[in-house]
């Protein structure tokens, strides 16, 4: 017990009755210290308690001033909280009773009071006072929560289902101000019928004493007739045998937050703009396909991959929003024909997936990519341009055996690079050839990291002759790679790969640097080969290194070789993916003295417009049309075609893959100025192409 003393204002006007209780205080048997003060009249005993708290009030009932209920509503009144202990007659009991009710905490029946009973009764109500205080405390913080947090609150009586709904719970569900039963049903009726077992689930679980409180998430019909996401919480209160008897909770508005993570989740498998899954739903559906297969023998699915053959070139001359439509537009005829069950994603960029399930035999699958090629090659009308494209499609079929979605998607994608390779507009199913393919270039890969390693490539020379003077004005070198088990190996069979895996970057600068070295070294040896020329080929993945002049410059300065008698052949599909930024890398290498020239030209994206800005010295026609130009078809005039655009443009013009005599003669009369193949000669080893210099042959 605290060492404070306990201050006590006695009321009584009897001094006979104030001794006895001061006599009762000193020889109080805990031996506490009480602070007593008193008051004769009601006025007096409010007046001191104007100034003063006492941790109790001793009340006389019957006072000169005042008597009764009155005494103890007065004092009450004024007692700022204290606890107040009537003192009565003995046959008071009613009135005792009465002053109870009133919010006296005790009563003492004077004549029956001693020592104990006094002291008890003084610690008794102060004790309660605190308690009902706290309590007092505790429920209006309870309630201020509830109010702040919005929540509904519920009682709910387990015994017999009788239940209580406060105002915010009903007007949760539209209904406030309105009476609605007070009964359990009231709640589970208006559940929505998918969430109403786990409900049942949780609640039980929670009476059953296994979890450690009650929550929930469900749906509730609102008056409305739409339905509200809440959450429940709540706690049984258990009788001594620990039976539930009841069990009180929230209910909380969780509408909005439910709706957002929908969305969320909704945004995270879709795509933005077609609104098609993407590509992590279209991996979880096709996990769900191959388990099924698994457990189903005769369950048999189809993937079909695809992207759109010519996207890029639609969305760099007709813009991105075009571009974006097409897409739109797509998503939407695809979403036209597939079967409900059936899934189409959109993959990423311009590729698409579909997923065929539960097909019959795989020429449904067939058929579906059939459709696709339909679907696609009729014309879209985006604002004016027709437009119509055509895409490469490979198909896996679950056949194989899947176990991962991966596995199906990889040989889809296989068998896409196979259908592209048939040309556009094809589809291909991925068969095990396929796959060995597949590994062969993976294969080849890795040998070719391991050729980078142990520098295990050369480069051949082959002759570009002026044909005006019938003379070698320069050479082009070309890589080849030896092999230690498979001898030399042409570029066409691994130039491809390298692209792919980037390798292609340090192999080239390989190239630049030993070419580079070698001519300088002819040109010492021989004074009078100071004009020749090297041309060196440029991928595009080397063109888009950030440090590509740097390591030009550095090629140059190391070996001394002059700028003017260095040239780069690119290609048309190099200026194409980066048109402006091109232009400008190709100026920064013409400032270095160096000339462009643009290889294989006829073969790729047409870039005529570009051409003209482009600072390019000569295009080098592409050996295709060469090879055929005397032959009936109208590769001829395609040359001459090509030969009077560069004339127009400034430009000289090469010949690619010269072979015959009369080639040679017909390119003579167009004036062409440049030829380059097998009729002067192969690409040639460094040391036989120093031979032929030297001999200085003529043509
Ligand atoms: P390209 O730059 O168009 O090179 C010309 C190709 O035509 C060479 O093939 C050459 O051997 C071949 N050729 C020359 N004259 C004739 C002929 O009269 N008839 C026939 N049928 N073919 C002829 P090669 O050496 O197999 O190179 C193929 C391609 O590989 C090159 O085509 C070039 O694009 C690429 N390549 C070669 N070396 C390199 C390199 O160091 N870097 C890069 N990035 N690509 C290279
Ligand atoms: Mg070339
Ligand atoms: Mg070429």
């Amino acid at each position: 017990m605290s060492t404070e003393k306990i201050r006590i204002l006695l009321v009584e006007d009897n001094s006979a009755d104030a001794h006895l209780v001061e006599r009762y205080l000193r020889d109080s048997p805990g031996g506490e210290d009480f602070e007593l003060h008193r008051a004769d009249r009601v006025g007096a005993a409010r007046e001191w308690l104007s100034s003063s708290v006492p941790d109790v009030v001793l009340l006389d009932l019957s006072l000169p001033d005042s008597d009764g209920l009155e005494t103890v509503m007065g004092v009450l009144d004024g007692a700022n909280g204290a606890p107040v202990v009537v003192m009565t007659g003995q046959d008071d009991d009613e009135l005792a009773l009465e002053a109870v009710r009133l919010g006296a905490q005790d009563y003492l029946i004077k004549d029956h009071v001693t020592a104990p009973a006094l002291t008890r009764s003084i610690h008794y109500s102060i004790e309660r006072k605190r308690i009902q205080e706290a309590l007092r405390d505790s429920e209006e913080r309870y309630a201020l929560a509830v109010t702040g947090a919005n929540d509904g609150v519920w009682d709910w009586n387990l015994r017999d289902e009788s239940t209580y709904f406060s105002e915010r719970w009903k007007s949760m569900l539209g209904w406030e101000g309105e009476t609605i039963p007070s009964h359990s049903d009231e709640w589970i009726r208006r559940v929505h019928p998918d969430d109403l077992r786990q409900l049942e689930r949780d609640l039980e679980s929670h009476l059953a004493s296994e979890t450690a409180h009650f929550e929930n998430e469900h749906r509730l019909r609102h008056r409305d007739g739409t339905y509200q996401w809440v959450l429940a919480r709540g706690l049984a209160v258990r009788g001594e045998d620990g039976e539930p008897t009841r069990i009180a909770g929230s209910l909380s508005d969780i509408d909005g937050r439910k709706k957002t993570e929908e969305q969320l989740l909704h945004d995270a498998l879709h795509d933005a703009l077609t609104q098609l899954p993407n590509s992590a739903l279209f991996i979880d559906r096709l996990g769900m396909a191959i388990a099924q297969a698994e457990r189903r023998p005769g369950f048999l699915f189809g993937v079909l991959f695809f992207d759109l053959d010519r996207f890029k070139v639609i969305n760099d001359s007709l813009g991105h929003s075009v571009g974006d439509r097409l897409l739109i537009a797509i998503a939407r005829r695809l979403l036209g024909f597939l079967r409900p069950g059936d899934t189409v994603a959109r993959y990423g960029g311009d590729e698409f997936a579909i997923l065929a399930n539960d097909i019959e035999e795989p020429s449904d699958v067939t058929r579906i990519a059939e459709r696709v090629h339909e679907e696609l090659g009729r014309p879209f009308d985006l604002d004016g341009h027709e437009v119509f494209t055509t895409a490469s499609i490979g198909i896996a079929l679950s056949s194989t055996g899947y176990r991962r979605a991966q596995d199906v998607l990889r040989d889809a994608d296989i068998a896409m690079y196979r259908a592209k390779a048939l040309g556009k507009n094809q589809h291909a199913i991925f068969d095990e050839a396929m796959h060995h393919r597949a590994v062969e270039l993976l294969r080849l890969e890795t040998d070719l990291r391991r050729a980078v390693d142990r520098d295990e490539f050369e480069i051949y020379y082959q002759p570009i002759v002026d044909l005006d003077r019938g003379r070698i004005e320069g050479f082009e070198a070309l890589l080849r790679w030896r092999h230690p088990k498979r001898g030399l190996v042409q570029p066409e069979e691994f130039i491809p790969v390298a692209e792919e895996t980037g390798l292609i970057v340090p192999i080239g600068w390989t190239v630049l640097e030993q070419a580079c070295a070698q001519m300088a070294e002819w040109k010492r040896e021989l004074p009078e080969m100071q004009a020749l020329a090297l041309s060196v080929n440029l991928s595009g993945k080397q063109f888009s290194q950030p440090d590509l002049l740097e390591r030009v410059e550095q090629a140059l300065t190391s070996t001394g070789l002059d700028p003017s008698t260095l040239r780069f052949e690119i290609t048309e599909s190099l200026i194409m993916d980066d048109a402006e930024g091109a232009v400008a890398k190709l100026r920064r290498l013409q400032e270095l003295g160096i000339q462009l020239h643009i290889d294989d030209f006829g073969t790729g994206y047409s870039s005529l417009s570009y051409l003209h800005r482009l600072p390019t010295h000569t295009i080098k026609i592409d050996r295709s049309f060469v090879s055929r130009m005397n032959d009936r078809s109208n590769h001829g005039e395609i040359v001459e075609t090509i030969v009077s655009l560069a004339r127009n443009l400034g430009m000289k013009v090469a010949a690619e893959g010269l072979e015959t005599a009369e080639q040679l003669e017909r390119l003579r009369a167009l004036d062409c100025e440049l030829g380059q193949g097998f009729f002067f000669s192969e690409p040639l080893e460094a040391s036989a192409a120093r031979d032929l210099i030297c001999r200085d042959p003529r043509w």
